[in-house]
């Protein structure tokens, strides 16, 4: 997360499309025992994109040359070639795709944050949001530490490098007990890789097996993307040290109560994953399966709004019988780049996005499914295209609760101000997007459509929030929903 508060604001971005706003979202991926490391991990990366789109980088460590690096702003496939992946030799690499802000300064934001200490080369890549990392960052400061990011990862590198014992499983063991919050995160010290997860396991972070090599991934779609096969999650507060391709587990962070991400199955993760345990896009029909038990309604069609909602629009059909149709065509090539006319209308960017199919639509009762509702905008927008396309109802369905508070632990959400599901009842949500009639995914409801599994940190519609949140309490502003 950045932790720099004159970083641009969301107006500042050239393309402040509803689902472009800025996000502290990553993936990460490592390889340990193969000396195509780098490039399958590129692959890794390639998988991951929907992490994170705003940098990648990966840090390839070489026997005789040492860390070889390469990080740049934009998408994995722009920011490496076969020239660049052909540099970054060694039997062990360690990559990351991320999504914050935009401007000048975010390139020394990306990671895999690299340094050499008096111990060698170190690197880091992250996924999560550390909820001390204020305090961390100020007592460091204080003691000399000088900073060349903006992003609380950095502050491990620090606990690392300032450490005094002698051996690095106790250097590494050391930094992550000073750590609170959510962190799935992979070091590379030398050819040597670290994986750990938090106590809680906000975030996943699972291990892979490709012959000899040891993977370590986000999400298990990228382990397919290579022929790697699924070993399992790495469990909360496991430590696992990783060298040539073989793995032990070295450490155990102080036991708690377990509290993986739902959002992850309900928006984040990809349909083609295993997450927690579940096949995401499984987790996804139950709960539009459940959405259409909770709020049956009469229509013509169900569609989904592209990509994210299409198992639970799956899901709501089957459990209703009626038809789901393809209403809206993501455009997929809209960049952040792109370019706002002046002179368009106030839902262009939206149209930019989707475009409804005009047969399908017209003279139709239609069911919108979405995953989440966050600030409303973008299905305030495309409600208004579905009426000028000529719709005669419009029942909107949710496959989650609304959300009413902001996530500190790597979700990027905005203020509470912002979400509409805190600021607006569930009718006064109707009257604002337009429609006939609307119905969210209770939390019993959820829950109880992945009831194996579990408990999830649900902290987003409930506030209830299981890691304590030291800079919060203390003052600082946690940045993760400060945009
Ligand atoms: P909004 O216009 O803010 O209500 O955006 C809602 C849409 O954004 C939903 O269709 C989700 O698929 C998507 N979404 C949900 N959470 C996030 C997030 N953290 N970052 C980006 N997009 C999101």
């Amino acid at each position: 997360m950045s932790l720099d508060r004159r970083l641009p604001m969301l107006g500042t971005l050239p393309f402040d499309a509803p689902d472009d706003r800025p996000r502290e979202e990553c993936g990460v991926f490592a390889v340990s025992g193969t000396d195509s490391a780098a490039r399958l991990t590129f692959l890794g990366l390639y998988a991951l994109q929907h992490r994170g789109q705003e940098s990648a980088g990966i840090v390839s460590m070489d026997r005789e040359l040492g860390a070889q690096s390469h990080k740049g702003m934009g998408l994995v496939s722009e920011v490496f070639d076969e020239e660049v992946i052909s540099r970054l030799t060694g039997d062990t690499a360690l990559g990351h795709v991320r999504y914050s802000t935009a401007g000048p300064s975010a390139l020394r934001n990306a990671q895999p944050v690299l340094v050499n200490y008096r111990h060698g080369d170190l690197a880091l890549a992250h996924n999560g949001n550390l909820t001390n990392a204020c305090e961390l960052r100020e007592e460091l400061s204080a003691q000399g530490a000088i900073f060349q990011t903006d992003s609380d990862t950095e502050v491990v590198i620090h606990l690392i490098a300032r450490s005094r014992d002698e051996n690095e499983i106790d250097r590494v063991m050391g930094a992550l007990r000073s750590i609170t919050g959510a962190f799935s995160l992979v070091l590379e010290a030398g050819d040597t890789l670290y994986a750990a997860r938090d106590s809680r396991g906000f975030r996943p972070l699972v291990l892979g097996r490709r012959g000899d090599a040891a993977v370590v991934s986000s999400e298990t779609c990228a382990l397919d993307i290579i022929g790697a096969d699924f070993v399992r999650d790495i469990e909360p507060g496991e430590v696992l040290k990783i060298r040539h391709g073989v793995v032990e587990a070295v450490g155990r962070l102080e036991p708690a109560t377990p509290a993986p991400c739902m959002f992850e199955l309900v928006y984040f993760s990809r349909p083609d994953s295993t997450v927690w345990g579940l096949s995401v896009d499984a987790a996804r029909r139950e709960f539009g399966r459940q959405l259409a038990r909770e709020h049956p309604v009469d229509g013509d069609c169900v569609f989904s709004v592209p990509d994210s909602s299409n198992s639970a629009a799956l899901g709501y059909a089957e459990e209703s019988g009626i038809p789901l149709e393809l209403a809206l065509i993501r455009n997929h090539y809209v960049g952040r780049t792109f370019i706002h006319p002046t002179q368009a209308g106030r839902d262009f960017k939206v149209r930019v996005k989707y475009n409804p199919v005009a047969e399908v639509i017209a003279g139709k009762r239609l069911i919108v499914v979405d995953d989440s509702l966050v600030r409303g905008t973008t299905s305030r927008g495309l409600v208004r295209m579905l009426r000028d396309t000529g719709a005669r109802e419009i029942h909107f369905r949710v496959a989650s609760p609304p959300i009413r508070f902001p996530c500190y632990y790597g979700v990027d959400m905005p203020t509470r101000e912002e979400l509409i599901g805190a600021t607006h009842s569930i009718d006064e949500i109707r009257e604002h997007l337009g429609v006939d009639s609307i119905g969210y995914l209770s939390l019993e409801g959820m829950a109880g459509a992945v009831e194996d599994s579990g408990p999830f940190c649900d902290a987003c519609w409930t506030g209830s929030y299981q890691a304590p949140l030291v800079d919060l309490e203390l003052g600082h502003e946690p940045a993760s929903f400060s945009y």
